[in-house]
């Protein structure tokens, strides 16, 4: 009888594991199907000076509107995409996209400084990365430095050899990196000093814990030093609310992002809200 039962059991288990197996297969093949049929989109969320309340850009984020399933969060569709080798083609959609809407804004006199795009650390693998950028800002006629691209503190963890000369050339084209989720990762300090690096993004964890947290202020305290020291702009993001920004405005930081001024936007929502937006910080 015992023996019945571990069998029942083990066949339960093998079963659900299964199930769980088919149903990630079957939303990685969505996915793949997604990116290659065009059906990813991105939002915009406004980054604002805190000094004077302009807008200093805007961060590209994207979207999985699923016909079954809905809406899939990127905190679930990105880590899927690298796990099943999509991120590559993902990330250079999302390139692409980005700098076809920033040059469609261009030519409608519609002023956004600068989009920024996300990158995975696996993307700077690709040695054809730099020329693949240099290709798309000559196509839409932009200024290199209103591209910024997002990287985290592990894009050097991994080993890849190719990743930081990768990264130096990209840089080398004039487009500006930022290091976000700065505070999250495993890195030393050291990885600033390589990473050529124009901004930093606090990462909103911090922001969160700002106002009833004494550590969280030190730390954001100590992010702001280090990025004065080193002449880097730093960007709060997740910010939510007045005491937030209240906060983080006597701390110097830059720039701020968050729920506060505006979700992440369609980018005609995001052309609505920059003309009808007072300057409110
Ligand atoms: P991230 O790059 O750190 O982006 C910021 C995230 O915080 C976004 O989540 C944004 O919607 C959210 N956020 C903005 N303001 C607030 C706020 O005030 N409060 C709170 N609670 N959240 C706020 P989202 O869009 O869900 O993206 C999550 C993560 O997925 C991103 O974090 C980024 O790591 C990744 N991701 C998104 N789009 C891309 C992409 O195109 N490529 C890659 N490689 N990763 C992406
Ligand atoms: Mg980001
Ligand atoms: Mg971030
Ligand atoms: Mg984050």
């Amino acid at each position: 009888e015992a023996k019945a039962g571990n069998r029942g059991s083990y066949s339960f288990f093998s079963n659900e594991m299964n199930l769980r197996a088919q149903e990630r297969l079957a939303l990685e093949n969505a996915l793949r199907e997604a990116i290659e049929q065009q059906q990813l989109r991105l939002h915009y969320q406004p980054q604002v000076m805190v000094e004077d309340g302009r807008l200093y850009g805007v961060e590209a984020l994207a979207r999985w509107h699923h016909p079954v399933l809905g809406e899939i969060s990127p905190a679930r569709f990105i880590p899927l995409a690298e796990e099943s080798g999509l991120i590559g083609n993902l990330g250079l959609w999302v390139l692409e996209e980005a700098c076809r809407q920033l040059a469609d804004w261009q030519s409608r006199g519609i002023a956004v400084p600068s989009v920024a795009v996300n990158l995975s650390p696996t993307s700077f693998h690709n040695v054809e990365l730099p020329d693949i950028i240099s290709a798309l800002l000559a196509r839409y006629q932009l200024e290199p430095a209103r591209l910024m691209l997002e990287i985290t503190e592990n894009v050097l963890i991994d080993g890849n050899a190719a990743t930081l000369d990768t990264i130096q050339e990209v840089h080398a084209l004039g487009v500006k990196l930022s290091m976000d989720d700065f505070g999250t990762g495993y890195s030393s300090l050291s990885y600033l000093r390589r990473l050529p690096v124009s901004e930093l993004k606090l990462d909103k964890s911090f922001v969160h814990d700002l106002a009833h947290d004494q550590t969280a202020q030190a730390l954001s305290e100590a992010v702001i030093r280090i990025g004065e020291s080193l002449n880097l702009v730093v960007v709060a993001e997740g910010v939510e609310d007045e005491k937030q920004l209240k906060l983080l405005r006597q701390q110097g930081f830059h720039v701020i992002q968050g729920f506060y001024l505006a979700k992440p936007l369609p980018a005609p929502m995001l052309e609505g809200w920059l003309q009808k937006r007072t300057a409110n910080v």
